[in-house]
């Protein structure tokens, strides 16, 4: 729940590469529509939506008074101060040092933004624009001056972060740029989200080796095991070479955790093809896993393939891969039972402490409860023995 009693301004940022994510944005819009009948405020809405179906959303929304489409935090300030009320230009797609108005014990470092890949089911590169990178100094100066204001765990975005640099460095510098911020001082840790499979290779997994600061977590997103319709949404890599990739991997970092993501229901997925996902899963065994059913996007190349999957069909397969997937971690997180884990303790509960190991990325993965002991300052870094797991949180002692 929200507390908008104070606020004079709202803004709403809006997500929009699925039929999920579109519902969800308009759920939040319509609920502050309603907070904004018992107490009158500026509601800005802002982001992917917006720059997507604008349009549409002015007409059938009049009660918002402001729409922005995808722009960096100086501009939105400009605006928000000037009031203006439509604001959908060619997305801004590098933010310079953000401004902040509060730090937590973690931050999200956008490093690049825009895409310029062709997975056949995506429609980002159409409303995010081409690549494009910030300077390594850039980022090097928001992560000190995050890491100066207490921020205990920074982690790197984009929408593919293995390309990070090829547009201002002529290569992939995702290495450069992790040895950089590994040198900076203080007491901090790094997590890299959404590399590409594609272009995951021995360089970025020797960066991660090499690194003191960067987590042994792997978010590398297949999207699916099947080889046929891995070929169709565009994707390099066949099962084989995916499953080679999280092989070496865990060749070289037996403690590494590897999070993924699948699209169930993809055109002309038969049920030969699902079954070969349960099974590539089956081998993946990833730490971490997120389903979701595939959802025809305009202007997309896969919106306009025919043999569509029934939507009955495609929630009964993601259901079984969910169920699949919490048998597959439990057995993964049970090999840290009994091991000694470096955690970030975030909060505190009556009962426990609330923190987070390298498996847990924020607000997608879960947590480590720790047994509440002693009194400790937060956030922190402890060690933790673990000694329970659900497949999902992890239960521990300090030690
Ligand atoms: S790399 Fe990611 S953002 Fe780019 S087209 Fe593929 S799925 Fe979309």
């Amino acid at each position: 729940m929200y507390n908008v009693d104070e606020a004079d301004i709202v803004v709403i940022d809006t997500c929009c590469f699925i039929e999920d994510a579109k519902r969800e944005s308009i759920d939040e819009i319509l609920d502050f529509i309603e907070y904004k009948k018992q107490k009158p405020f500026f509601l800005c809405v802002k982001g992917c939506l917006v720059q997507r179906y604008a349009s549409q959303l002015v007409e059938e929304l009049p009660e918002v008074d402001a729409w922005y489409g995808v722009l960096s935090p100086y501009r939105l300030a400009e605006a928000l101060e000037k009031k203006v009320r439509f604001l959908v230009e060619e997305p801004e797609t590098v933010y310079e040092c953000a401004p902040r108005s509060k730090f937590s014990s973690y931050a999200y470092v956008k490093i690049a933004d825009g895409c310029d890949r062709s997975c056949t089911f995506c429609a980002i590169p159409a409303f995010k624009g081409r690549f494009k990178s910030r300077s390594i100094e850039s980022i090097e100066a928001e992560v000190r001056e995050l890491v100066q204001n207490g921020v205990k765990e920074i982690v790197l975005v984009a929408q593919d972060t293995t390309a990070y640099g090829i547009d201002l460095y002529g290569k992939p510098s995702l290495p450069k740029l992790l040895r950089v911020l590994d040198s900076l001082e203080g007491e901090f840790r790094l997590r890299v989200m959404y590399m590409h499979p594609d272009h995951f290779d021995e360089e970025i997994l020797s960066s991660f080796c090499d690194s003191r600061k960067v987590l042994h977590y792997f978010d590398l997103p297949v999207q699916h095991g099947s080889d046929e319709v891995l070929v169709k949404m565009g994707r390099i890599k066949k099962s084989e070479e995916l499953l080679e990739m999280i092989f070496s991997i865990r060749r070289v970092l037996s403690d590494a955790a590897i999070r993924s993501s699948v699209i169930v229901g993809f055109p002309g997925e038969k049920e030969k093809n699902f079954e070969e996902l349960l099974e590539f899963l089956k081998v993946a065994k990833f730490e971490r896993l997120g389903c979701f059913i595939y959802s025809d996007e305009e202007g997309t190349v896969a919106s306009e393939l025919q043999d569509k999957v029934d939507e009955e069909i495609a929630k009964e397969r993601m259901e079984e891969v969910l169920s699949l997937q919490a048998e597959l971690a439990k057995e993964s997180l049970s090999r840290f039972v009994g091991e000694e884990l470096e955690v970030l303790v975030e909060r505190s509960t009556k009962n426990y402490y609330v923190a987070r190991s390298h498996l847990d990325a924020p607000e997608v993965d879960g947590i480590v409860q720790v047994r509440k002991d002693v009194n400790l300052n937060l956030p922190s870094f402890q060690l933790v023995r673990i000694l329970d797991t659900d497949g999902f949180d992890l239960k521990g002692v300090l030690v």
